[in-house]
């Protein structure tokens, strides 16, 4: 037993009962990383290697009260939100976050890598009214731009204009996932007025389930550990990079991430 209390990081997203994205991947990071993780859990998915079988959310309720139980008692130093599913729980949630004084990491999920959409289609808009203006950091990939924006990014060049769309809806820094541009992986991270962008060598390896999740949860670790947002986002690069690297074969389909590198 020891005395010190790791930092505290929630997430609150969907369950992925194959275990390769979603809360799993998120408790995964964060127990690597060395914080403590907590879950509040928006929808069930049940989901293997080959996609997205069906998903059912909870009602907004119980997710208010999974809120209620983890912040009036235990406490978080930061916090990341992933599926979210519904207009209603995108608002119970955005109320919630909206009172916190601690950084909060949203990655807008929209489809899986499968093709399998993860948020209703009415969601967007409160999406981008009540959830991103709550954010420390937005984490979306090109097709969450274009759903979110209207921009289309076709070359790294367009990187910059999408992070400033981004960030007219109100979030802090907005961080660009340009991983399915052509060529090496380069994701752009700005505030506005600082710009970062991070290349990373692409890896030929197609078992990469889960990586939004983990690089969102990675940064919120990292914040919570104490990094201000650059530097957060350079280590949480490097974890997920080195998590790719590790991705293996599971079931029939595509394979997730490796958090035990
Ligand atoms: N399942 C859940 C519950 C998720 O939150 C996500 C992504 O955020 C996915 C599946 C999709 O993961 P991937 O696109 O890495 O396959």
């Amino acid at each position: 037993m020891t005395d010190s209390t790791p930092p505290r990081v929630l997430t609150v997203a969907g369950s992925d009962s194959g275990g390769g994205a979603g809360i799993q991947a998120d408790l995964k990071t964060m127990m690597a990383l060395g914080v403590h993780g907590m879950s509040v859990i928006a929808a069930v998915t049940a989901q293997n290697s080959l996609g997205v079988q069906g998903y059912w959310e909870l009602p907004a309720e119980a997710v208010r009260a999974q809120l209620d139980s983890v912040l009036g008692d235990i406490g978080v130093q930061a916090v990341k939100t992933g599926m979210l599913a519904s207009p209603v729980l995108v608002e119970t949630v955005a109320e919630v976050l909206a009172g916190l004084d601690t950084p909060i990491v949203v990655d807008p999920v929209g489809v899986s890598k499968h093709g399998d959409s993860l948020l209703a289609p009415e969601a967007v808009e409160t999406v981008k009214s009540r959830l991103l203006p709550t954010a420390t950091v937005v984490t979306p990939n090109l097709w969450e731009v274009l759903q979110l924006t209207g921009v289309k990014v076709e070359q790294e060049a367009d990187l910059r204009r999408a992070a400033d769309a981004v960030l007219e809806l109100g979030p802090a820094w907005a961080l660009i996932k340009g991983g399915h541009l052509p060529g090496d992986p380069v994701d752009l991270l700005t505030d506005g007025t600082r710009e970062f962008r991070f290349t990373a060598e692409r890896h030929d390896n197609r078992h990469t389930h889960g990586t939004g999740c983990t690089l969102a949860s990675a940064v919120a670790s990292h914040l919570a550990l104490g990094e201000e947002v650059p530097a957060a986002v350079e280590k949480a690069k490097a974890y997920v990079t080195g998590a790719i690297a590790g991705g293996f074969p599971l079931g029939a389909g595509i394979g997730p991430v490796d958090h035990a590198w």
